[in-house]
């Protein structure tokens, strides 16, 4: 074995071999598993293959030179330890072949048990089991079952039809009751479905048997199902997945073996203790699965007192080990238990907080790193309302809180049914006996998932958890009748399409509507909680943090706001200042008609007059606004849609004049105005008369502006609030075009400034690509620049930003040409190049020059990232979102080398 790996490519490792820091290469099971090995607790003895090998068979379509050989000499190895070889007939050797990506994707890709089995081997596993026949046929139906469905497709549902069969031939609804007489039948009728569907029999060698799974495996990573999750949690699609072989133990020896989930704190709120789900008697998939009801972990104590013991010794010393909460999966097998699994587990957003919170406490981590645990898009989720805790309504049942959250919404039954109505805009239920991973789509299109069957660890609750879906599951109060569309509870019958609502925290399931409230998390960021004085551990720990992320972060957040209201509710939440306040707002409602005169003016005097009738209103807004930041800047952009935009839509006009002259009535001012949008149509009205061209094409438009922004700010500054306004010019793509507009602005401001102490800045917006291009010019004529980064990824792409995302990003989603739509999150290659020439450029030319960035991008996560990196000032975003750009912008800063959050 040595001489070989010397030459070639090791592909494959030993557990013994790895460490938890090869998760690129061994995946994060088999890395684990290497872990657990190396610190002494009890891991079946096995190999991992690693994702390079993975990548070369996808990419190839065969096993890449010397694998094959590489894992004989493995399972040699594997089997001299174990004192058995592969599918002896007298005392055969068993091994599971398991996926293991770098980032968990429960369920998403293939398992398969038993592998070893035949219709010889089983009667050898019979007699090493004492005898047990019923264990031994039950082993090699599995065997078929999985093999079959992962390895040969054959359609899962036909085997379950068979043990269906078998048990309502028996009276019982329970696996349980099957004997080793009905198992060995069972196996024949599996053999005959296998052969019907592939062509072939049940392989009988054993090595073939392996072969064929691992190749399973590797293209398990390219199922839809998989494909589908990745895009969700946003996993690079080239990693590949690595296949671990491990030898077999078994939790369905009898009653005193049995198999278990377990979690070092309780991953649902964070609290400390023991946590977890225990099922007698039977093997890892039936917990997954929720095929049976399983108990809580405690159990366990009473059942097996020495085996509980040692699990809560590993448990703790594992989370020692890991600095965190970790999940566990076990199997006691007749009394001994087996260490199956580990790793850092996923937890809801509340239990990401606190859990760090926690960790800091026990000294086991600094602030930095429990910064670096958590992350904006929890945050986020913790900002969601809440049932009323009064609401008046009855539960009709009670399931477990599987990942918290209040949902509302119509029910449905299937998966295909939620992604329509959800399509159709209505938020819906997915209700489901349990799920899997077909229902993928469903439950991304939902808005919470109900299930009658499965504990917190079951296929809906550990995906709901990882989506950040409430999901209530077990609720087995619910008698669900799928072809029907429709559940009965509590004597009522509930069809597709009722509202239900559902919280995911306390596990209730109500019918109708049920008022929500909003977050705790949302009141203490509003003030109107005092950290100091609140028992809560989810506030304490989200103040803890967040004070920090403050604490650490360079970048300054601001936001995106144009009315007072706005503008104090991003105070309270954090905001530094206003990056981006659109005027354009300002010009709407029962102001309309004067932009409409000013609009249709004959001559020079008619639009002066709407000039000067829309300048108090003006003045009015800075000053509310200018009030509400109280001595912070406020970026204020000059008016940038296409004027057309306040004018009634074309088709509307036109039909609404026509029928005014049918029935003889005075039309004339609709002429004009139908004359004037036919007027101003344009074919690409986002590439058109916008932005600083209607400064320089309309007289005193952009002077009217400025005027009411001065004013107001001299008008405060009077009344002893200061302000510091920014007049930002949007749609810049020369510094010509800027000088002219500053030349006529600066003498504005000049003259009503006057001797008053206000400071007023002219910045430019850069979100043309040639202003990107030309930083270095414009600089001269800008005391700042704000990236309009949805304008800069509209144009940079040639994307409509109107109209792309429904209409094809979908495609290009689908062939990873983008993994997120680049107007979510930036598109750090190509627009965020333009960005980062942009700064630099303009640095150059004017150090100090005041950087920002106000399109959408500004509270978006990984772009808060991406634009710390380029050295910005600030990021500005809506005030929903300040809190989430508070916290990555500390997270940005604090070193994060060597770890990841997912
Ligand atoms: C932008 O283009 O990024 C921007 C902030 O301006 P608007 O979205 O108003 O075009
Ligand atoms: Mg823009």
């Amino acid at each position: 074995m040595a001489a070989q790996e010397t030459v070639e490519h090791k592909y494959v490792y030993d557990f013994a071999e790895g460490n938890k820091d090869l998760k690129d290469l061994l995946g994060g099971k088999g890395a684990n598993l290497a872990e657990m090995t190396n610190l002494g607790l009890p891991v079946p003895p096995g190999f991992t293959i690693t994702t390079e090998a993975c990548k070369a068979y996808l990419a190839s379509g065969e096993q890449p030179a010397g694998l094959a050989e590489q894992i004989a000499a493995h399972l040699a190895a594997l089997e001299t330890g174990m004192g058995r070889r592969l599918g002896d007939p007298d005392d055969p050797l068993l091994v599971s072949v398991r996926s293991g990506a770098k980032f968990s994707m429960p369920g998403m890709m293939e398992t398969v048990l038993n592998v070893g089995l035949n219709d010889r081997s089983v009667v050898g596993l019979a007699a090493q089991a004492n005898g047990n026949q019923r264990f031994a046929w039950d082993s090699y139906r599995r065997l078929i079952q999985m093999f079959g469905k992962t390895v040969c497709e054959v359609p899962g549902e036909e085997f379950e039809h068979a043990i269906d069969e078998a048990k309502r031939a028996k009276g019982s609804t329970d696996d349980l009751d099957l004997d080793a007489d009905d198992l060995r039948a069972l196996v024949d009728t599996y053999k005959k479905i296998f052969s019907k569907h592939t062509g072939r029999e049940f392989p009988q060698d054993p090595r073939e048997q392996l072969d064929l799974a691992i190749r399973a495996v590797f293209e398990s990573w390219n199922a839809e199902r998989a494909v589908i999750y990745r895009r969700q949690e946003r996993i690079p699609a080239d990693l590949g997945t690595a296949v671990n072989v491990v030898a077999m133990v078994f939790g369905n020896l009898g009653p005193d073996s049995g198999t278990g989930v377990a979690f070092t704190r309780d991953p649902a709120s964070g609290a400390q203790g023991i946590y977890g789900d225990y099922l007698a008697n039977a093997q890892g998939e039936d917990v997954v699965a929720g095929i049976r009801n399983t108990v809580p972990l405690q159990e366990l104590e009473r059942i097996d007192k020495p085996a509980y013991d040692e699990l809560l010794d590993y448990m703790a010393r594992l989370e020692r080990h890991y600095k965190d909460l970790c999940d566990i999966e076990f199997t006691i097998e007749r009394g001994k238990l087996w260490m199956l699994q580990t790793r850092v587990g996923k937890r809801t957003a509340a239990a990401a907080f606190v859990i760090a919170g926690q960790l800091v406490d026990e000294g086991l981590i600094d602030l930095d790193e429990a910064l670096h645990r958590v992350n904006g898009a929890q945050l986020a989720q913790l900002m969601f309302p809440r049932f009323q805790l009064d609401h008046g309504f009855e539960a009709v049942a009670t399931g477990i809180g599987a990942s918290p959250g209040a949902a509302v919404g119509k029910v449905v039954f299937t998966s295909a049914r939620a992604v329509e109505l959800a399509g159709q805009g209505e938020d819906v239920i997915l209700v489901r006996r349990e799920t899997n991973p077909d229902d993928l789509n469903g439950m991304i299109a939902s808005r919470g998932i109900l299930t009658s069957r499965g504990g917190k660890t079951s296929h809906a609750a550990v995906v709901a958890r990882g989506m950040g879906k409430t999901c209530v599951s077990g609720a087995d109060a619910l008698d669900i009748d799928v072809p029907k569309r429709r559940f009965t509870v509590a004597g009522q019958t509930v069809t597709e399409g009722d509202v239900v609502s559902i919280d995911g925290t306390t596990g209730k399931v109500y019918l109708g509507e049920v008022p929500a409230t909003p977050s705790e998390v949302v009141q203490y960021f509003e003030g109107e909680l005092d950290p100091a004085a609140i028992d809560d551990a989810l506030v304490k720990a989200v103040h803890r943090i967040m004070s920090h992320a403050d604490a650490r972060r360079r970048l300054a957040v601001r936001t995106n706001a144009d009315t007072g209201a706005d503008a104090a509710r991003a105070r309270r939440f954090g905001a530094e200042g206003i990056g981006l306040c659109r005027t354009e707002h300002m010009f709407l409602g029962d102001r309309r008609e004067l932009v409409e005169r000013l609009i249709l003016a004959r001559d020079a005097k008619e639009r002066d007059e709407s000039l000067a009738a829309l300048l108090p209103l003006q003045r009015a807004d800075f000053v509310e606004i200018f009030r509400a930041m109280d001595g912070q800047p406020v970026t204020v952009r000059l008016i940038d849609p296409p004027l057309h935009e306040f004018l009634p839509p074309l088709e509307q006009l036109a039909v609404d004049v026509a029928v005014a002259q049918e029935r003889g009535e005075d039309v004339a001012k609709e002429e004009a105005l139908l004359a004037a949008v036919r007027r101003m149509h344009e074919e690409n009205p986002m590439l058109g008369l916008r932005g600083v061209r209607l400064g320089l094409v309309i007289p005193g438009l952009f002077a009217m502006q400025v005027r009411a922004i001065t004013e107001a700010a001299v008008e405060c500054t009077r009344q002893g609030v200061r302000a510091c306004p920014e007049i930002m010019v949007p749609l810049v793509g020369a510094v010509q075009e800027l000088e002219t507009v500053r030349a006529e602005a600066e003498k504005i401001i000049a003259e009503v400034v006057g001797g008053s102490d206000v400071e007023v800045l002219i910045g430019t917006m850069i979100e043309v690509p040639r202003a990107a291009l030309t930083a270095g010019q414009i600089a001269e004529a800008a005391e700042f620049f704000s990236f309009g980064t949805n304008d800069l990824t509209q144009m940079g792409w040639g994307f409509s930003r109107d109209d792309v995302e429904g209409a094809f990003f979908w495609r290009y989603l689908e062939l990873g040409i983008f993994g997120i739509s680049p107007f979510e999150s930036i598109d750090a290659d190509g627009i965020g190049r333009l960005v980062r020439i942009a700064a630099e450029e303009g640095r150059a030319a004017r150090p100090g020059l005041k950087l920002g960035v106000c399109g959408e991008h500004g509270g978006d996560p990984d772009s808060v990232h991406f634009f710390h990196s380029v050295g910005l000032d600030y990021v500005s975003c809506s005030p929903f979102r300040v809190p989430v750009a508070r916290l990555e912008a500390g997270r940005a800063a604090v070193v994060t080398a060597g770890s990841d959050s997912r």
